[in-house]
C-alpha cells in the first residue's frame, strides 16, 4: 500500500514522502499509526552514524490500530490498539530468560532496522529503504511491526501519552525498578532530566525512596523533577566533576545512581558519589569509543558496582500494562513530559528536542 513516511538522511531535514509498504508477513502485523514519540535514539540514528543504514524511516514509539495480521500471529486481531515497543526474536537464550532487551538479534531489528531475513517492508520507487527500525519504523502513517514487539492497550487512553511508554519512560522507570531495584531505604541520584531521567524520578517516588537527587544543567528541568518527586536538585551547569562529587557527598552520598547523560565526566562523578555497596546503572549513549576511568581499589573495597542497561531491562508485555496502571492512577504523569506536533511538523519537533525546548515531542499522524 501507499503510505506517507518521514525519510531520514544524515544531517538533512526529514523529507515527508509517499512510499510503498508491504503487507505483513509471517509473525507481523500492519498498524495504522495514530502517534509516535521522538526519542534521542532516532536523532542519533539520523545524524550520528549509529550504524542504521540510511535513508531510513525511523520512529520507535508508535501507537496505533492493527489493520492486518500476518500468518502465525496469535492473540492479536484487526482493530486492536497497540503500543509498539522494541523488537526481539523471542527465541534466543536472553529472550527465553525474559531479557528481550539483550536479544542476540536485537541489533538487526532495532538499530539496523531490518527483518531477521535482511529485508525491509518499505520501498520507494522500487528501491528498498530501511523500514523496520526497532521492528516498526513508525514515523509514518502506517507500519509493519513484528508481532513480538506490540502490546495491546485500551481504546480510551490518549495515544500521545502512551507513546513514551514504548521506549523513553520504559527505560527510566525500568532502570530504577528492575535494575537498581530501589526501595524506601535508598538515596538515589538521577543524572540527566530528560524523558528517561524524569521517568526514573517518577519511578523512584513510586518506590518510596528516602531521597531522590536530580542533576541537570537546565533549571526548568530541575524544577519539573522536584514537582515529580525529587527531594533535592543539583544544577550541574556550573560544576566540574569534583564539585559535583562534593555536592553529592554533602547530601550523604547515594545508594543507587542512574546516568542517562552518557557524559563520561558525569558517569565518573556519579560513581564517586556512591556510598559503599552502591550501584550505578548506565543508560545514556556516550560518544563513540568513549572510555570511563574508575578507581579500581575503590570499586573493589567498597563493594560498588556499575552496569549498563537498555530499555530498563523491561519485558514490554508486562511492564507497559503496569506503567499504564500507574499512569491512570496519576502516579506516572507522562503527560507532563509531552509536547504534541502534527506529523508534518517533524522537523520543528526534532529541532525543539535537540535544543532542549521540549522534553518529549510526540507526532500526531491522525
Ligand atoms: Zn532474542
Ligand atoms: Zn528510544
Amino acid at each position: 500500500m501507499r503510505i506517507r513516511a518521514a525519510i531520514a538522511r544524515a544531517r538533512e531535514p526529514f523529507e515527508l514522502a509517499e512510499v510503498e509498504l508491504d503487507e505483513p508477513r509471517v509473525g507481523e502485523v500492519a498498524v495504522a499509526v495514530e502517534a509516535c514519540g521522538i526519542c534521542s535514539t532516532d536523532l542519533s540514528a539520523k545524524d550520528h552514524d549509529f550504524g542504521t543504514p540510511l535513508p531510513a524511516v525511523l520512529g520507535h514509539e508508535g501507537v496505533g490500530r492493527i489493520t492486518a495480521v500476518g500468518e502465525g500471529v496469535r492473540g492479536l486481531e484487526v482493530g486492536q490498539r497497540v503500543v509498539m515497543s522494541f523488537g526481539a526474536c523471542g527465541r534466543c537464550p536472553n529472550c527465553r530468560e525474559g531479557a528481550p532487551g539483550y536479544c542476540e538479534r536485537g541489533a538487526d531489528y532495532n538499530l539496523l532496522g531490518r527483518r531477521l531475513d535482511g529485508t525491509s517492508p518499505i520501498r520507494r520507487g522500487g528501491e528498498a529503504i530501511t523500514g523496520h527500525f526497532f521492528g516498526q519504523s513508525s514515523f509514518a502513517t502506517h507500519a509493519v511491526a513484528a508481532a513480538t514487539n506490540v502490546v495491546p492497550v485500551a481504546d480510551d487512553l490518549p495515544a500521545v501519552h502512551l507513546c513514551p511508554l514504548a521506549c523513553g519512560v520504559q527505560t527510566g522507570a525500568g532502570a530504577m525498578l528492575h535494575v537498581l531495584e530501589v526501595g524506601p531505604v535508598d538515596a538515589v541520584g538521577v543524572f540527566g532530566c530528560g524523558t528517561v531521567g524524569l521517568a526514573a524520578v517518577m519511578a523512584a517516588k513510586i518506590a518510596g525512596c528516602a531521597s531522590i537527587v536530580a542533576v541537570d544543567r537546565r533549571p526548568e528541568r530541575l524544577e519539573l523533577a522536584r514537582a515529580l518527586g525529587a527531594t533535592h536538585a543539583i544544577d550541574g551547569a556550573e560544576l566540574d566533576g569534583a564539585a559535583l562529587v562534593r555536592a553529592l557527598r554533602e547530601l550523604g552520598g547515594l545508594t543507587r545512581a542512574f546516568d542517562n547523560t552518557g557524559s563520561t565526566a558525569v558517569i565518573e562523578a556519579a560513581f564517586a558519589g556512591l556510598r559503599p555497596r552502591g550501584v550505578l546503572a548506565l543508560a545514556g549513549v556516550s560518544p563513540r569509543r568513549a572510555r570511563i576511568t574508575l578507581d579500581a581499589n575503590r570499586l573493589m573495597l567498597s563493594g560498588r558496582s556499575v552496569r549498563g542497561t537498555v530499555e530498563g531491562d523491561a519485558h514490554p508485555r508486562s511492564f507497559i500494562p503496569q506503567m499504564i496502571d500507574w499512569y491512570t492512577r496519576g502516579l506516572l504523569p507522562v503527560e507532563r513530559l509531552v509536547t504534541t506536533y502534527p506529523f508534518e511538523q517533524i522537523n520543528q519537533a526534532a529541532a525543539d528536542m535537540a535544543a532542549g525546548r521540549v522534553i518529549k515531542p510526540v507526532l500526531r499522524m491522525t
